[in-house]
């Protein structure tokens, strides 16, 4: 058998409730293709609200238990699952680049990542820490102490299948919280991989739940208003989420919403121009620039524009498009045929408004859904790619004049998870950080995830914070302990 139909044979396919795999209620399945060749690669159980019920059900018998379970042991199962994944490597990269076509060595690096913030978390689980203070008119004690919030229900989307995961089960298992995941319905197969791979590390049945399903409204709809849910986390479109918030105020549940991003990318006339390009390329392409980080629109300073579009066409598109896991491939196919729809209107509605294409331009050959690395220059800020979510590999570039225009351009938008801003004057770069409206910004680099620094947005990109010393906080809760010493 080859390697690529062992990892698809290999995974469990079923739901996962209280350490059991089990068919779905109704013995339905929905399946999975692979992207790269529109084909199918295998079913999955397709769980109903009678199946996220039993799932919540196993989360509430597990929660008391796993709370008390000291911090060193749930950080050593965490450590142990790193571990694993670090050792699985190969295999778990080929899976996800089976289902959700990203290159295997970008699928290797995810792995890589989504392993690290199991480490990172299994080394805060022992750092949980309250306070004791002498209160200001003496007499009597404050003590605080952080406890699980509870239950948790984690939604994942399907650009990083793993890692999404991770930073939400990391630090929930830290926490001393238990869940149900529901992972989405293009790419269950890494999370079901994943909740295998964390039974072996040696996390008792019923702390990790998952859910796959074709229909997650239905599925997990009902749990947002158990009373014995605590939390929800989600991490997908900011339509979406805000129904969860919604939904989440039935019963004032802690939420953490990792929504949309419109990032944009700004290098000013000052820039280091070839280290803005190849950071330009990462901010990009990275995942086929279906990442809710991925750099959405390039401003430029009117002189350097022309050379910055000029290196930026000549990198994306010399970049090799094939199957992820073909040998050299740079740029796999995007996730589905609406997606590769909508990538492409976005591009025509650009060029009909006047864009000029200097590299790219349409999808591209092969029976994946296949879109062409694409820039395009002088950008009307009337065309829709200048404010909505392209998710996919095309660079929209636009000129500014002033810094002030450029913060006004980066602002001007619904959105603010990240902003990229290339400068080598270091009180610019301080002053335009500060004056973006965004929860991260990457300074002079293409990259800024990091499973020990705080990720996350604000305005609709959603709030909570995912990853550092901030990402377990989100399952932790304050409790005061007012202390008479009369
Ligand atoms: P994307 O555009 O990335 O698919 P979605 O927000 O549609 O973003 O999906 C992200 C995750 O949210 C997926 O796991 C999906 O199944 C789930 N999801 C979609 N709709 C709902 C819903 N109404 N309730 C709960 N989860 C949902």
């Amino acid at each position: 058998m080859g390697t690529q139909s062992r990892v698809v044979e290999n995974v469990p396919k079923g739901i996962y409730v209280a350490g059991e795999w089990r068919d779905a209620s109704g013995g339905g399945g929905f399946w999975v293709e692979d992207p790269g060749t529109s084909k199918r690669l295998c079913q999955v159980a397709d769980g109903q609200a009678e199946d996220a019920a039993s799932a919540l059900d196993a989360a509430v018998d597990a929660q008391t238990e796993w709370a008390a379970t000291p911090p060193r042991e749930r950080g050593e199962i965490l450590r142990r699952a790193w571990q694993l994944m670090t050792d699985r490597v190969d295999d778990l990269a080929m899976l996800m680049t089976l289902e959700m076509g990203k290159s295997l060595a970008e699928s290797r690096t995810e792995v890589t990542y989504a392993a690290e913030f199991l480490r990172w978390f299994s080394e805060e689980a022992v750092r949980i820490e309250g306070r004791y203070a002498e209160a200001p008119a003496g007499g009597s004690r404050l003590l605080t102490m952080k406890q699980p919030v509870g239950p948790c229900l984690l939604i994942t989307p399907w650009n990083f299948p793993l890692a999404m995961g991770t930073r939400k089960i990391g630090p929930a298992v830290a926490a001393g919280c238990t869940m149900v995941v529901k992972p989405a319905q293009l790419t269950p197969l890494s999370m079901l991989q994943l909740a295998e791979l964390l039974a072996e590390a040696g996390l008792p049945p019923g702390v990790l739940n998952v859910v796959p399903s074709s229909s997650a409204g239905k599925t997990v709809g009902p749990l947002m208003s158990d009373r014995r849910l605590r939390k929800v986390s989600f991490t997908g479109s900011t339509p979406v989420g805000k129904s969860l918030m919604e939904q989440a105020a039935q019963n004032l549940l802690r939420v953490s919403m990792e929504l949309g991003g419109n990032a944009p990318f700004l290098v000013f006339g000052d820039a280091d121009l070839d280290a803005a390009v190849d950071g330009a390329v990462i901010a990009k392409m990275r995942n086929n620039g279906e990442s809710c980080v991925a750099a959405n629109r390039f401003h430029v300073a009117e002189d350097v524009a022309e050379e910055f579009a000029a290196k930026l066409a000549e990198q994306l598109g010399a970049m090799k498009v094939g199957h992820g896991a073909e040998e050299g491939t740079q740029v796999g196919p995007l996730i589905d045929g609406d997606q590769r729809d909508k990538v492409t209107e976005l591009v025509d509605d650009a060029v009909g408004k006047g864009a000029t294409v200097a590299t790219g331009g349409s999808a591209a050959a092969g029976d994946g859904y296949f879109f062409t690395p694409t820039v395009l220059t002088e950008v009307p800020e009337s065309a829709r790619i200048l404010s909505e979510e392209v998710f996919g590999p095309v660079a929209p570039v636009t000129t500014f004049g002033s810094e002030e225009q450029a913060l006004a351009l980066a602002n001007g938008t619904e959105f603010g998870l990240v902003a990229y801003v290339y400068t080598q004057d270091l009180r610019r770069a301080l002053r335009v950080a500060e004056g973006l409206q965004t929860g991260m910004v990457g300074l002079n680099t293409g990259m800024v995830s990091n499973a020990a620094a705080p990720f996350g947005g604000v305005k609709a990109s959603g709030f909570g914070r995912e990853g550092g010393v901030e990402g377990i906080a989100e399952y932790l809760s304050t409790k005061y302990v007012a202390v008479s010493m009369g």
